[in-house]
């Protein structure tokens, strides 16, 4: 048996874990005790990613659809046809008539090579992934109040925090090793918890404070949060005065936000949001912590600018156990942005407007006329797949069918779209409209890197060989490149692109795959000498002086009314991930929650006669599903939760298509349903 230190696939978190394998197949997995985030320690998704990858219907051969019907083809047949099609669309109908949507669950290198594949060789920036859907309004929104969109600080400094603010984060479940650190410093250290969050997370019960808004109304209470500090004092006049700007527009806008006013909107009781600011205000270390129950809002940058204002506000920011720490969701989210899988952007947020930028990375490309218009996004490129502006799509490694809001819009646009290539492990619910299934490699059987939500640049490791005659992303991406005619991208080991990815983005720029030995490296790590950064904004902000970006608050795009009268909010639960197409391969997983449920209010459920576990029919404006009932006190009354893994009651059939102005993020959070028994 042999043992491969590798990083886990699931959440952000990033542990580090040994794969065991006979050299065949993958046969166990266990904690790295040395690596910082694991500590000798999983959770029940890190104890069994190995499973998946040995189950007998994953993607071993390309297939051609022919007549309705997937037909084996071989990889020359499959590629040749991607080609001949991509080509034909950018010569007849322009580059803007294909579109590319890259993976978080893929590595760093991957990301790159894809945008590199959108923008080199078939010159058109539509190209987006999953980080729409889940953190891209933490990118503008801190980007905006500080210059960088990253988690500011470090997953071991919640342990040393005095009191940590969580909201919108379902720590425990979603980032049970985060979640086990918050523990350790409310239990080992008496560190004082918040949690504001509509649902009564496990958190909850070791808070000092537990507040419990509506959905849909956080820039009411952070306003509020403001208003009681700058009332009482409690704010940082000296941080304020050297280090921020735009301090006397906040003032004026939070001064409507009275505790009283605040209550009125949320439902927070007014002595809750006093409490809150003054444990908050008065500590030395205060960190914050939040998640998509944050960002996925039609105010989504909004909310998390005013998470902004109120660490800088407090001077609770660049200094240890404290800042704005937004956990990102899938593995490899945060890799997938630093490398330039955004349409607006390359690797290191470097924009595609500017000339210079554009210039650098003709230079280092060998190409021309690399294209300057912002590209689609996730949503966007689904809509105009519909409308039949485009006419290519490459979609590596995601499935929007259930994870994009409104699935029902989603498939009719799918069914229309006049060539569409998936590249992934399974047989997913998107891949059944594909035209051209070419299959990837998971993430045991093969090189490259993730960074994790603390920016943690770390190896993941070849283990095993793919099944079949699937292949790395990476080697996909290459081989279509090069039958363009294309001969900049002929590498021989992701250690290349990683390489090529450091010369062009300045903060990888001292990162290669030795430096990263044995646990990785956090950027910014400008230079080859550099150690790596675990706090941003030490000194001073990324973009110099931090800016106050103050909000008003703003109702969710949908409200309730007599027939829709139920809020609706989806999320993820702890035993499976996305859209479950590896957790329903995973016995211990799938064993402990096997079907899709919504959780409802006792009171509304005794009010309405159902009973516990009993089927009824969820129904949104867009759409219905029927699925079991879990009564209890985790949603307030008035409210439903529905994870959204289950393809059997596919939540996103019910979420509405609205999104945030300027980070384009769906508002999966809130939106109006009705309830029937059946
Ligand atoms: Fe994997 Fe996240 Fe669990 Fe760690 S906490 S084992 S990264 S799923």
């Amino acid at each position: 048996m042999s043992r491969v230190l590798t990083t886990c696939i699931y959440c952000g978190c990033g542990c580090g874990l040994y794969l065991v394998s006979d050299g065949k197949k993958l046969t166990g997995a266990y904690p790295s005790r040395n690596h910082p985030v694991s500590r000798g320690a999983l959770c029940v998704k890190g104890w069994n990613s190995y499973e998946f990858s040995n189950d007998l219907n994953r993607l071993t051969s390309p297939l051609i659809k022919k007549d309705g019907k997937f037909i084996l083809a071989s990889w020359d047949e499959a590629l040749e046809l991607v080609v001949k099609k991509f080509k034909h669309y950018k010569d007849t109908f322009g580059s803007d008539s294909l579109a590319f949507l890259s993976s978080a669950k893929t590595t760093n290198e991957e990301n790159f090579l894809m945008m590199k594949l959108a923008r080199a060789v078939f010159k058109t920036n539509n190209i987006d992934h999953c980080a729409r859907l889940c953190h891209a309004s933490t990118i503008a929104g801190l980007s905006l109040a500080f210059g960088s969109g990253a988690m500011t600080n470090s997953i071991n400094e919640f342990e040393d925090a005095e009191v940590i603010l969580v909201t919108g984060s379902d720590t425990t479940a979603q980032h049970p090793l985060i979640g086990s650190r918050i523990i350790n410093a409310v239990k080992d250290k008496g560190a004082k918890l918040i949690v504001i969050d509509p649902r009564r997370i496990q958190l909850a019960d070791m808070a000092a404070i537990y507040a419990q808004p509506r959905c849909g109304t956080d820039v009411a209470w952070i306003n509020g949060l403001i208003y009681v500090i700058i009332e009482e004092n409690l704010y940082d006049r000296k941080f304020i005065e050297e280090r921020t700007e735009g301090f006397s527009e906040l003032k004026k806008v939070v001064e409507d936000y009275t505790p009283e006013f605040v209550e009125k909107i949320t439902a927070i009781p007014k002595e809750k949001i006093i409490e809150a600011a003054r444990l908050y205000a008065k500590a030395r270390k205060s960190m914050i912590v939040y998640s998509m129950g944050i960002t996925q809002h039609t105010t989504g940058v909004d909310n998390v600018a005013s998470l902004a204002n109120l660490a800088m506000v407090t001077g609770h920011i660049g200094f240890e156990s404290t800042g704005v720490n937004p956990l990102r969701g899938q593995n490899n989210v945060q890799g997938s942005c630093d490398a330039g899988a955004l349409p607006d952007v390359y690797s290191g947020y470097q924009k595609v407007t500017d000339e210079n930028v554009k210039m650098k990375f003709e230079q280092a490309w060998n190409v021309e006329d690399l294209p300057s218009k912002i590209g689609l996004t996730v949503t966007e490129i689904i809509s105009a797949a519909g409308d039949g502006k485009i006419k290519g799509l490459y979609i590596m490694g995601e499935n929007p069918v259930i994870s994009d809001p409104d699935s029902n819009h989603v498939r009719k646009c799918l069914s229309k779209v006049e060539f569409l290539v998936v590249q992934d492990i399974f047989l997913t619910d998107t891949a059944e409209y594909a035209d051209v299934i070419l299959p990837g490699a998971g993430f045991a059987e093969k090189d490259g890197t993730f960074t994790n939500t603390e920016r943690r640049v770390e190896r993941i490791r070849k283990v095993i060989s793919p099944p079949g005659q699937a292949k790395a992303d990476w080697e996909i991406l290459c081989e279509i490149a090069g039958r363009t005619g294309y001969k900049g991208m002929d590498y021989k080991h992701p250690s290349e692109i990683m390489d090529e990815m450091a010369s062009l983005t300045p903060v990888y720029g001292g990162i290669n795959y030795d430096k990263l030995e044995p646990y990785g490296i956090q950027w910014p790590c400008p230079t080859k000498d550099h150690p790596g950064t675990p706090i941003l904004h030490k000194e001073k902000f990324t973009k110099g002086k931090g800016t106050f970006t103050p909000r008003t608050y703003i109702q969710p795009a949908e409200s309730t009314d007599d027939e829709y009268n139920f809020v609706l909010t989806t999320g993820r639960i702890y035993w499976h991930w996305h859209t479950r197409t590896m957790t329903n391969r995973t016995s211990t997983l799938e064993r402990e929650s096997p079907e899709p449920y919504v959780e409802m209010n006792y009171e509304d459920a005794q009010n309405l006669q159902i009973r516990d576990d009993q089927l009824i029919k969820v129904s949104s404006r867009r759409g219905s599903i029927i699925l079991k009932v879990k009564a209890g006190n985790i949603v307030p009354k008035g409210t439903l939760f529905i994870p959204f893994h289950y393809r059997e009651a596919a939540a996103n059939i019910l979420t509405i298509l609205a999104v945030d102005p300027v980070a384009k993020i769906p508002e999966y959070k809130v939106c109006a349903v009705k309830v029937e028994r059946i």
